[in-house]
């Protein structure tokens, strides 16, 4: 079967240094595939280069057939790659619809757009009833649920999360890990990144564990959950 996503070889320097040292793995349709390690392992680095916002110094990356290094940001978008960052970058002044919409900015079908902003509010009600209000009177979780849900207004083929759960309430966490598992259910492929390495092995097919730049360890979720390395490192064990 082919990936919808591949990744083969990726590197990626700021200045002299390596932040990502020649990584490779892929992402199959429908897929939940999570990239786990603590600070500065390079998780980030690697969305943000396969979003486009950072061109990488060596590799290869081909999405739904296409190798991506040749297109600019807002073309990856296009074709159908979205991401919610780390720290969410939702526009405070802007009206939590209004932030939504600015997530379908590449549609031009209105109906299907009202359609999703339906389906970001069902997703999470909080949005919903405060369509009206500016975004930044959202809590923290709550502004998080807004980036997921503009960034699935793009109708993507491959949806990127960087740390949903950072800095959230363990309620808070647990609803966007339930709201990722309905996305997973409905279909949606997901690239997660997570520094929560249990929430994000339990819900992922596939797992790899970045240290320093590298990918050192691969498997399906199930298998990393039960890894003694992985345990004694991410998951709190002795
Ligand atoms: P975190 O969970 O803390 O975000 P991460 O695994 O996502 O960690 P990255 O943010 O990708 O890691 O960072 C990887 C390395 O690259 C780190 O050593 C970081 O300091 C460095 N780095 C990140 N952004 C830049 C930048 N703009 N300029 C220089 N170095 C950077």
């Amino acid at each position: 079967m082919t990936a919808l996503l591949e990744v083969d070889d990726l590197t990626v320097a700021y200045g002299k240094i390596e932040a990502v040292k020649g990584i490779s793995f892929t992402v199959q349709e429908g897929e939940v595939v999570t990239l786990i390690g603590t600070n500065g392992a390079g998780k980030t680095t690697t969305l943000r280069t396969l979003s486009g916002l950072i061109k990488p110094s060596c590799g290869n990356v081909i999405f739904n057939g296409k190798t991506l290094g040749k297109y600019r940001a807002d073309e990856i978008v296009s074709l159908g790659l979205a991401h919610s960052p780390e720290g969410r970058h939702i526009f405070p002044r802007m009206t939590i619809e209004d932030n939504l919409r600015l997530g379908a900015y590449l549609r031009k079908d209105t109906e299907g757009i009202n359609k999703d902003i339906q389906h970001a509010c069902d997703l999470f009600p909080i949005l919903g009833e405060r369509k009206k209000q500016a975004a930044g009177t959202l809590s923290g979780g709550e502004q998080q649920m807004l980036a997921m849900g503009r960034a699935l207004m793009s109708q993507p083929k491959l949806l990127m999360l960087d740390e949903p759960s950072m800095g959230l309430s363990p309620i808070m966490m647990q609803k966007i890990m339930q709201t990722i598992r309905e996305l997973k259910a409905e279909g949606t492929t997901i690239l997660l990144v997570e520094q929560n390495a249990q929430a994000a092995l339990s819900l992922a097919d596939q797992g790899h564990v970045m240290e320093i730049g590298n990918i050192v360890l691969s498997g399906t979720g199930q298998d990393l959950l039960t890894d003694e390395s992985v345990r004694k490192a991410y998951l709190g064990e002795d």
